[in-house]
């Protein structure tokens, strides 16, 4: 664990947001000293579809330094990648990662902080920017601190303070998701998947699929939960209809579990038994509540408007190809913490934390446009504004 007790000219600092981006911001700048507050608008513990996440080095060493949490306890390894064929042949080479469940990261940040600062079920409605702080509009109460924080996500309605041309784009395609706990699933299905990180690269798309933490981040056999991602290209009308629900109500840019609608869940399945290998096909169809997500492409000319900061998604949104979004998060709170720490004037410090940031959220956003397109992946159709939709 770390101890540190300083920050240049700053006592107070308020995050709009408390998921991923927002919470490894507050968890970190609270090792500072400062006082942080963070507003969340929905209640109680966010829901997690049971998303997914390759444990990647910053969340790992965030886990552990900021923490206190021992990141293997609460992640599952694989020791292999495998790659299918369409006839369900496969072959894997050597390559140890560890997979780590949202939920997982989310309540080893959420129990870090203290209660007193993590204010649920409260929108943050504007931030009126003064020359020594940011004044943050939550109902009908102002809140004044030294420095705003935006973690709001890709779908930021507060982005546009810092950076107005940011709002990300569709990229042409969804990713069809879904999450099953291992004890519903046959043994000699599990097995073909157990320590692996498996793939399927097929024409214009992709499936790939790895074990997950269960319930509190449990790793024990048994009780751990598969989770697949199916990215499938899909013209803007697609998109309306992907995830448009089961009761008519149209989603924007994202479908949540439980809702599908039968018409579209039957051509999943179709498409499933089609196009991919036996036992992906198998997993599509032991999914009880697949969900969908569209995919995005965000960059920001600028992370820093004066007091006020862009985080995680609601700066860059990377394509998932890269397996970097929490990574970023991560990152982007931890060079806050080290810039605040070592360098002597907070404009120095957030000039060099924005210099570092905007590097790094480019190369990612480049990185994973290239990853998409050597998949035949969202090479068009990128027409639509995330703005246009709700929050994924
Ligand atoms: C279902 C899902 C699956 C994902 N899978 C992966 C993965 O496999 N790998 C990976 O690396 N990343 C993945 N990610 C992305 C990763 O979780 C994010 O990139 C990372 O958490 C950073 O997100 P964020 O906190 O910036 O934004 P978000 O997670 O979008 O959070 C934004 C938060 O801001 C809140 N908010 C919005 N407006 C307001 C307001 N006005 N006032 C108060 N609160 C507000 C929202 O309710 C939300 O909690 C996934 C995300 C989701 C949601």
């Amino acid at each position: 664990m770390l101890t540190v007790t300083t920050a240049p000219g700053i006592a107070s600092v308020g995050i709009v947001g408390g998921s991923l981006g927002g919470l490894f911001q507050a968890v970190a700048l609270a090792e500072l000293g400062l006082d942080v507050t963070v507003w969340e608008r929905s209640v109680g513990r966010p829901d997690d579809r049971g998303a997914g996440i390759v444990l990647q080095p910053s969340v790992a060493w965030f886990l552990r330094m900021f923490c206190g949490v021992d990141p293997d306890l609460i992640s599952v390894p694989v020791t292999h990648r495998q790659f299918f064929s369409r006839d369900g042949q496969s072959h894997h080479t050597l390559m140890g990662q560890r997979m780590i469940s949202w939920g997982a990261i989310h309540t080893s940040l959420r129990d870090r902080l203290d209660s007193a600062r993590y204010h649920d079920g409260q929108r943050v409605t504007a931030l009126a920017p003064r020359p020594d702080g940011v004044d943050v509009h939550v109902g009908d109460a102002v809140r004044s601190v030294d420095l705003a924080i935006i973690a709001d996500g890709s779908a930021s309605r507060h982005r546009g303070l810092v950076a107005p041309e940011g709002a990300p784009r569709y990229a042409g395609y969804v990713a069809y998701r879904g999450v099953i706990d291992e004890a519903g699933l046959p043994e000699e299905l599990s097995e073909v998947f157990r320590n692996r990180f498996s793939f399927y690269d097929g024409d214009r798309t992709q499936f790939l699929c790895y074990f997950i933490p269960g319930d509190f981040g449990t790793i024990t056999p048994g009780k751990r939960r598969m989770n697949w991602v199916w990215y499938v290209r899909a013209d803007a009308a697609g998109l309306d209809r992907i995830t448009t629900d089961r009761n008519g109500t149209a989603h924007g840019l994202s479908l949540p579990p439980g809702l599908i609608a039968p018409q579209v869940h039957t051509e999943l399945l179709d498409h499933a038994r089609t196009l991919l290998p036996k036992p992906m096909r198998q997993l599509v169809e032991y999914t009880r509540e697949p969900f969908a997500q569209a995919i995005l492409d965000g960059r920001v000319s600028r992370m820093r408007g004066g007091r006020t900061l862009l985080t995680g998604d609601a700066a860059f949104v990377v394509r998932p190809h890269t397996a970097a979004s929490a990574e970023k998060a991560a990152a982007d709170a931890i060079t806050l913490f080290a810039a605040l720490q070592q360098i002597p004037s907070l404009d120095g410090a957030l000039r060099a934390w924005e210099k570092d940031r905007l590097a790094e959220g480019m190369a990612l956003y480049k990185h994973g446009v290239g990853l998409g397109h050597r998949l035949g992946l969202g090479t068009s159709e990128a027409t639509r504004t995330a703005a246009a939709g709700p929050a994924a």
